[in-house]
């Protein structure tokens, strides 16, 4: 499944209203003045987000959108009407970009957050609005301007209840694959997975969950550093955090529970530099590997050095080990019941 949903489409505000030449023609006033009215402005497309919708799809199938233009002035002053403006409703969690220039727009994170993405053009002047002390019969007029338009790329990030978080290699894409339908690429860094992939567990006990394999957290992600800011920002919309920490070294050779406490750091400074709380949401720290790890390793001295952490995890998710009884965790983490 991919976490990201997305649509292209085209907005166009409404064309202003012309403005109107005309002159007062009555009776006993022959020579009346200018009387041609305003154009309308032209109606905007407004992007407004909802909780009540879970996907782009509907947005998605109508792929161009215009909003109503302004009605044309009219003699005897009457200004034309505003074009009406057009809602179009998105998920909450729609980031919006602007296809042209690659700029993100907004995004739209809280219910009822709104966004005027393409307003309507402005209505013409009609020719009243020309009269000055030396032209009392002024014959011009503007036309409406046409409504902004413009290409957008919107993209809804799903929310996911559980985020795994971890340096290259710790294991993410592998657990995420042993507990759920989703197959991420594994052992595929840097940024090979351009995307956080999402996993639905079904758990033993609760109801089930989804998990996000948050790829590429690197030192610096905070800075925008490769893609890693793109990827806390996933991270933020996440209820609890699974902490990853391979035990063993690309050779195969144990780490020193020193080094493994500088790769937590090394994680746990990135989420303290994001603006935001993600530093405090709660975090499951879980060792993996334990299939390969030598009988001589000191897990006595690791859980000294982690000793903050209320629980630790030591999971093989190729071998299943461990991996139950994290998820009945996370299972009660995810909905609220204590561990
Ligand atoms: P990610 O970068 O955190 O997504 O890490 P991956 O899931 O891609 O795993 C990196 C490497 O470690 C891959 O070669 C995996 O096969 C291996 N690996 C992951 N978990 C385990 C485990 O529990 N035991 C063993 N022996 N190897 C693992
Ligand atoms: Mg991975």
């Amino acid at each position: 499944m991919r976490f990201i949903d997305e649509a292209e489409i085209y907005v166009e505000g409404g064309k202003g209203g012309n403005g109107c030449t005309s002159f007062l023609r009555e009776k006993f006033r022959p020579m009346g003045g200018p009387d041609g009215g305003d154009g309308g402005d032209g109606g905007t497309i407004i992007l407004e987000a909802d909780d009540g919708l879970a996907t782009l799809q509907d947005i998605k199938l109508r792929r161009e959108f215009r909003a109503e233009a302004g009605v044309h002035g009219k003699s005897k002053n009457q200004h034309g009407r505003c074009g009406s403006d057009t809602t179009l409703r998105v998920p909450v969690g729609t980031v919006i970009w602007d296809r042209d220039t690659g700029e993100q727009v907004a995004d739209l994170t809280h219910t009822g957050d709104t966004l005027c993405i393409a307003h309507g053009g402005r209505g013409g002047k009609g020719n009243a609005r020309f009269m000055t002390r030396t032209n009392r019969g002024p014959t011009e007029h503007e036309e409406g301007l046409p409504g902004e338009s413009r290409h957008i790329k919107l993209e809804l990030k799903l929310l996911a209840d559980v985020g795994l978080i971890g340096l290259p290699n710790a294991g993410k894409s592998t657990l995420l694959s042993a507990i759920s339908s989703a197959r991420p690429k594994i052992a595929d860094y840097p940024f090979t997975t351009l995307q956080p992939m999402l996993g639905i567990v079904v758990g033993p006990h609760y109801k089930s969950f989804t998990v996000a394999d948050i790829p590429g957290l690197i030192e610096g992600a905070h800075q925008g550093h490769g893609l890693g800011i793109q990827f806390l920002r996933h991270i933020e919309r996440t209820r609890v955090l699974v902490h990853l920490l391979s035990l063993l070294d690309d050779g195969g050779l144990p780490y020193s529970p020193e080094a493994l406490m500088a790769h937590y750091t090394t994680i746990r400074s990135e989420l303290a530099a994001f603006d935001g709380e993600l530093d405090s949401k709660p975090e499951l720290i879980a060792f993996t590997k334990i299939d390969s790890l030598p009988d001589t390793f000191d897990v006595a001295a690791l859980r000294q050095t982690f000793a903050h952490a209320k629980k630790l995890y030591f999971i093989s998710a190729p071998l299943n080990q461990g991996v139950p009884e994290l998820l009945e965790d996370l299972g009660k983490r995810v909905w609220g019941i204590a561990i």
